[in-house]
């Protein structure tokens, strides 16, 4: 029997996208002459870019702000995204076992495409534009057995899909943050996944049959999806 899917956040999960949208943001400051605080930004990655946003313009602004992010982000994401460690050995352990490794990301399905090219990941499929419940409904579409993703909104993705939901700390959330939203398991970094997928796959995986203990609530929160960037 072929395993089943694992889904894997983009931003700050697999990719450090960090640098590519602080300096995104910045240019949206510079190009409108809104001043826009960095450390604000910087902690509440992975929260919507409109969200994001909304802290700094008016309402009537938010969606030229957001295209002129974009406009930026496209520019940047090459020269500034990283690979996150573990990333590439992540995505290669789902594929020995014989599962498919899919991103399930907020992020445009271009704007995605190109950032896993610049850093060299190429998952088994793509989905862009998913936020929060979105997410959910990908992995219930998929049958998938696992979602890995760096966000309280990840977690609580992966709990309304019945799916295990495994966090990594390398965004802007803690692992208490990730477990408080659900996560089953919490890495320090994608290093950890290879061995935590091999003991979850000896006990059997079965396709979106895990019931993971949720401890927030299951809504969704104002700035709790991942960033469209
Ligand atoms: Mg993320």
């Amino acid at each position: 029997m072929i395993p089943p899917p694992v889904g894997f956040d983009l931003d700050m999960t697999l990719i450090d996208s960090r640098r590519a949208i602080m300096a995104s943001f910045a240019g949206v400051a510079a190009d409108t002459g809104v001043a826009i605080d960095p450390a604000g930004v910087d902690s509440r990655l992975g929260i919507k870019l409109q969200d994001e946003l909304a802290h700094w313009f008016p309402p009537g602004e938010i969606e030229h702000a957001v295209r002129i992010y974009r406009r930026h982000y496209l520019e940047l994401l090459a020269p500034l995204t990283t690979r996150l460690p573990g990333a590439a050995e992540a995505l290669a352990a789902v594929r020995s076992a014989g599962a498919r490794a899919v991103v399930i990301t907020a992020k445009p399905e271009l704007t995605a495409r190109l950032s896993l090219d610049s850093v060299g990941l190429a998952p088994d499929e793509l989905f862009g534009e998913a936020h929060g419940p979105e997410k959910a409904a990908v992995l219930i579409t998929l049958g998938a057995a696992v979602y890995v993703g760096d966000t309280p909104a990840d977690m609580l993705a992966a709990a309304a899909a019945s799916v295990h939901a495994v966090g990594v700390a390398t965004g802007s959330f803690s692992a208490s943050e990730l477990r408080a939203a659900g996560a089953a398991h919490v890495l320090h970094s994608l290093d950890g996944f290879p061995a935590l997928y091999a003991s979850l796959t000896a006990r059997g995986l079965p396709h979106g049959a895990y019931h993971v203990a949720v401890k927030a609530p299951l809504r969704t929160r104002r700035g709790a999806a991942a960033p469209r960037a």
